[in-house]
C-alpha cells in the first residue's frame, strides 16, 4: 500500500513538471525561418569580421597559412596539440609525393584540473616535459635529417591573435581552461621558454588553431575540403577566402591567392533561442557572456544543461521523490557522453538511464515515465545544439557560395569535421544534417559532404610545420 501511494506521489510529481519539459520543447525550438536567420546572421558577422577587427562577433583571424601542404613535404616532424581535456604529441615521416605519410606515433595525456587553473609556465613546463619524454623516444621509421633541426607544427585551440604563421598572442582562454598570465602573451614564446628550461632544441614552424589543423590534415587526402569545423569540448570553424575578400588585409597591398580563416564562431549569439537554464549556466560560468554558440551546442555544456533543467524539475515539482541526491546540484556532474548513452538505450524499461541516474545524479529510483523525460529532457536540448550547428555551418557554405558564384554548392564540396560530439553522438549528428538539409535544400545540400578527420589537427599541424619548414626551400627539388 505504501508503495503504491509512493507512486502515486511520484507520478503526480511528473505531471506536474510537465509544463517545464513542454516549455522547455517550446524555447528551445528551431523551424527553419529561426534556423534560416542563424544561418544568415553567421554570414553577414563573418563579412563584418572580415571586414575589420571588432565589428562583428565573429574574430574572423587569419591564419597567415597561405599554402597549403602539397604532398611533396619530406622528413621528420612533429606536432603538440593542446586544446581541450587532452594534449597529445604526435610525429609523422613523411615521403613526398608517391609515399606521404610513412609513419607517425603519437602519445596522448589528460591534461590535470590543477593544470588547467595554474600558471602559464607550469602548463608550458608541463607541456615541454611531455614532448621531451616522447622525442626521447623517437627511433624505427623515424629520422632526422642531416643538419636540421627538429620542427613542431603547434595546435593550441583557444582564440589566438595570430601575428605570423609561428606567433600568435593569445585573447582569451574558453572550454574552462583558467591559466593566469597567458592572455595577452605570444603563446609561442612561452613554448619556446619552457623548452629552453628542459634543455630542448626544437623550432616552432607553425602555430594553428584546431580547425585550421584538420583543414590542411584533410585537405592534404582531398582537395574540395573547403571548411573544417570541430564539434567537441568546444567549438569552432574555418575555411579557405580569397584574400580580396578580407577588406581588413588590404592594408598589406594587393593579395592575390587564398588564405585560411579562423571564425572563433563559438562567439556567436545573435537570435539563439536561449532558456533560463542557458542564461544561469553562463552567468556561473568562468567567462560569462562570451562563447554563447558554444555554450549552447557543444559537448562541454549540453550534460551541463540538461542537469539544470532536472534540478528544477526536482526541486519544483519533487520530482524522483525522496532519493535524489545533492549530486544533482554539482555542476557538471552530468556529462555529454552520459547524455548520449541514455539516448542509445532502446530497452522497455530503460535500464541504462536507470543506472546513469543511480551513478551519476544519486536517484536511486526512478519509475519509468520519469526515465522517459529525462531522456526527453536530453533530446530537446541536443536537438536545439545539433540544429544550430547545422546552421552555422550552412551560413558559411551560403557565404562562400554567394562570393564565388557557384563554384561551391554547385560542385562537390567537402567539410572536414573533427570532435567527440559529431564522432560519437548520432542523434546529434543527424539533428546537424538534418538541419544543413533544410536550409540547404536538397540539391545543394547532395553536393556537401561531411567527412569525419579524426584527430586530423595534429597530422595537420605536423604537415603544416613542414609546408613552413626553414628548410623547405632547399628541400623542394
Ligand atoms: C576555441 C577555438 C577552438 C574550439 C574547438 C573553442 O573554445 O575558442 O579556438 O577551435 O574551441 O577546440
Ligand atoms: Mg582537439
Amino acid at each position: 500500500r505504501g508503495r503504491a501511494a509512493a507512486v502515486q506521489v511520484r507520478s503526480s510529481a511528473l505531471a506536474a513538471a510537465a509544463p517545464i519539459l513542454d516549455d522547455l520543447r517550446l524555447r528551445c525550438a528551431t523551424p527553419l525561418p529561426l534556423l534560416r536567420h542563424v544561418a544568415d546572421a553567421m554570414a553577414a558577422d563573418m563579412r563584418a569580421g572580415l571586414a575589420a577587427d571588432g565589428a562583428g562577433e565573429l574574430k574572423m583571424i587569419p591564419s597567415y597559412v597561405y599554402s597549403l601542404p602539397t604532398g611533396n613535404e619530406t622528413g621528420l616532424f612533429y606536432a603538440l596539440d593542446l586544446g581541450g581535456t587532452n594534449f597529445r604529441v604526435l610525429r609523422v615521416q613523411l615521403g613526398g609525393k608517391d609515399r606521404r605519410v610513412i609513419d607517425s606515433e603519437s602519445e596522448q595525456v589528460s591534461i590535470p584540473k590543477e593544470i588547467m587553473h595554474g600558471t602559464t609556465e607550469e602548463l608550458f613546463d608541463f607541456i615541454a616535459a611531455r614532448l621531451s619524454n616522447f622525442v626521447a623516444k623517437e627511433g624505427g621509421n623515424f629520422r632526422l635529417q642531416k643538419g636540421r633541426k627538429r620542427e613542431i607544427g603547434f595546435t593550441f585551440s583557444f582564440p589566438v591573435k595570430q601575428t605570423s604563421i609561428d606567433s600568435g598572442i593569445l585573447i582569451k582562454w574558453t572550454k574552462g581552461f583558467a591559466v593566469s598570465g597567458t592572455a595577452g602573451k605570444d603563446v609561442v614564446a612561452c613554448l619556446n621558454a619552457a623548452m629552453e628550461r628542459q634543455g630542448l632544441d626544437m623550432r616552432v614552424s607553425a602555430l594553428v588553431n584546431d580547425t585550421v589543423g584538420t583543414l590542411a590534415g584533410a585537405h592534404y587526402w582531398d582537395e574540395d575540403v573547403m571548411v573544417a569545423v570541430i564539434l567537441g569540448t568546444g567549438t569552432n570553424a574555418c575555411y579557405i577566402e580569397k584574400n580580396d575578400f578580407i577588406p581588413k588585409l588590404l592594408h598589406l597591398g594587393p593579395l592575390t591567392g587564398n588564405t585560411i580563416i579562423n571564425t572563433e564562431w563559438g562567439a556567436f549569439s545573435d537570435g539563439l533561442p536561449l532558456t533560463e537554464f542557458d542564461r544561469d549556466m553562463d552567468a556561473e560560468s568562468i567567462n560569462p557572456g562570451e562563447q554563447i554558440f558554444e555554450k549552447t551546442i557543444s559537448g562541454m555544456y549540453l550534460g551541463e544543461i540538461v542537469r539544470r533543467v532536472l534540478a528544477k524539475m526536482a526541486q519544483e515539482h519533487d520530482l524522483f521523490g525522496h532519493s535524489f541526491a545533492e549530486k544533482l546540484a554539482q555542476p557538471f556532474v552530468l556529462r555529454t557522453p552520459h547524455l548520449c548513452a541514455m539516448q542509445q538505450d532502446s530497452s522497455n524499461d530503460l535500464g541504462e538511464v536507470q543506472l546513469i541516474l543511480r551513478d551519476v545524479i544519486g536517484v536511486n529510483e526512478s519509475s519509468l515515465a520519469e526515465r522517459r523525460a529525462i531522456v526527453d529532457v536530453s533530446d530537446c536540448i541536443v536537438k536545439r545544439g545539433g540544429r544550430l550547428a547545422g546552421a552555422g555551418i550552412a551560413g558559411i557554405l551560403q557565404k562562400m557560395e554567394s562570393d564565388s558564384n557557384g563554384q561551391v554548392l554547385g560542385r562537390r564540396t567537402a567539410v572536414a569535421m573533427d570532435g567527440g560530439l559529431y564522432e560519437n553522438y548520432p542523434q546529434y549528428r543527424s539533428y546537424m544534417t538534418e538541419a544543413m538539409v533544410e536550409l540547404l535544400g536538397p540539391q545543394d545540400s547532395e553536393h556537401v559532404v561531411v567527412e569525419h578527420t579524426k584527430d586530423g589537427s595534429g597530422i595537420g599541424a605536423a604537415l603544416l610545420a613542414a609546408a613552413n619548414s626553414k628548410y623547405a626551400a632547399q628541400s623542394s627539388t
